[in-house]
């Protein structure tokens, strides 16, 4: 007989859910399926407020789904873009947070990759189409339907995302990754987005042996692209605002630390670079940055200002240089990437802090004081 019951609120998670039976199926099994299940988060109830604790519902999970006892979630400069509308219209609430780090807790009957007590993550993408070339060649992220973003998104059902700033999450298995067990899921957390992010144009623009990389800004997604800039070989160089942040770059794994307050930084490094990855989050002078790059050079931009910027075609003509820019990484490439840092030895540099310290860690963000990347305990909220 179909029926629900009503759990009461469970521990810390303080987690309330219905657990409704759907009927028998042929075989005799008795199919539990969970739905309304209400978790706690973080939300932003409009743009630019702040954020305040509140509960959200999650889906039912269904036979391809896992849940995700959600540990830890990084705050990405994305997060803040979208939570004050800076990138334009955005949906409201909204739970942001895409570097999200946990431990399956419950599976879908067809589950086949993942087992409860797995360690696992989710990145800034849920779903896509499964079908266009995009989503066949491991490019998800750039799916011709559009990548389902794991919050401030709505899902193939036209329900809102909402992303990791809570205690569970329900996602389809194929857009969940393993966190290798070399990894302690708060440094793992931010490899979710600023790890692949940065990643996938280095190997995509080649950087290694012999190469002399750029990375402009090191914040939480620059941080991890000088780490595995300099595990992929290249000679790097960071490209900062000030020397502040010298040594931990130079510990990090960079070779030259350079202010671009200091006009002699341009002047020095004309014409040597072979690839500059741009992490900043506001708009930047690029005819300057391109300037620096050799004959066949490519600047890439990762970060995503929430300004035009306008650009002499000259600096791109003389020289037949590219100017480009990439989104995150597909689901394949992340999980890569995770390997990769396991290999070498490379996790993110995090901040852990409570719930209630995400406002004040936005401010710090927007001022360019992280080191490197915060972290939510997520049991916390
Ligand atoms: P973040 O931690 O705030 O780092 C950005 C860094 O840029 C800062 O640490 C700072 O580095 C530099 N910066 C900030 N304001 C600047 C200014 N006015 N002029 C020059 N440099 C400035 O942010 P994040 O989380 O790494 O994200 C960076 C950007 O990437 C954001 O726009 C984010 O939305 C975007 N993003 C894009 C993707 C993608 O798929 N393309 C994925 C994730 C994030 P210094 O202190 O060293 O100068
Ligand atoms: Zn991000
Ligand atoms: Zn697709």
């Amino acid at each position: 007989m179909p029926g629900c019951l009503t759990l009461p609120m469970v521990g810390p998670l303080n987690v309330g859910r219905t657990v409704c039976w759907v009927g028998i199926a042929a075989g005799g099994r008795m199919d539990a399926m969970t739905t309304s299940t209400t978790v706690a988060a973080y939300a932003a109830p409009a743009a630019k407020a702040p954020l305040e604790r509140t509960t959200i519902a999650r889906r039912a999970v269904g036979t391809h789904d896992v849940l995700i006892d959600i540990h830890y979630a990084g705050i990405c400069h994305s997060d803040i873009h979208q939570a004050r509308e800076g990138w334009g219209e955005a949906i409201f609430p909204m739970v942001p947070g895409h570097e999200i780090a946990g431990v399956v807790a419950e599976v879908g009957p067809d589950v086949t990759r993942f087992a409860v007590g797995d360690r696992v993550g989710v990145g800034c993408m849920v779903d896509s189409c499964r079908e266009c070339d995009n989503c066949a060649a491991g490019l998800e992220q750039y799916c011709d339907q559009g990548m389902v973003p794991t919050y401030n998104g709505l899902d193939k059902n036209g329900e809102p995302t909402y992303g990791g700033y809570s205690t569970r999450v329900v996602v389809d298995e194929n857009y969940v990754l393993r966190v290798p067990d070399a990894l302690s899921l708060a440094v793992a957390a931010p490899l979710l987005c600023a790890g692949i992010t940065t990643y996938a144009p280095l190997r995509h623009w080649n950087a290694g042996p012999g190469k002399k990389v750029a990375i402009v800004g090191m914040g939480g997604l620059g941080h991890m692209a000088v780490k595995i800039a300099h595990a992929l070989g290249a000679e790097v160089t960071v490209l900062s605002q000030s020397l502040r942040k010298q040594d931990d770059g130079l510990r990090l794994g960079a070779e030259h630390y350079r202010a671009t307050s200091d006009p002699r930084t341009f002047e020095d490094l004309a014409g040597s670079l072979d690839l500059i990855v741009s992490t900043v989050s506001a708009p930047l002078d690029l005819n300057q940055y391109l300037s620096l790059l050799k004959t066949d050079g490519a600047l890439v931009n990762v970060g995503a200002p929430e300004d035009p910027i306008s650009l002499n075609l000259f600096s791109v003509i003389a020289g037949r240089k590219t100017l480009a820019g990439s989104m995150i990484g597909g689901i394949a490439e992340t999980q890569e990437m995770l390997d990769f840092c396991v290999e070498h030895g490379l996790g993110a540099e995090i901040e852990l802090i409570t719930a209630a310290e995400i406002n004040e860690a936005y401010e710090r963000v927007l001022s360019s004081d992280v080191r490197y990347r915060f972290v939510i305990d997520t049991a916390t909220i």
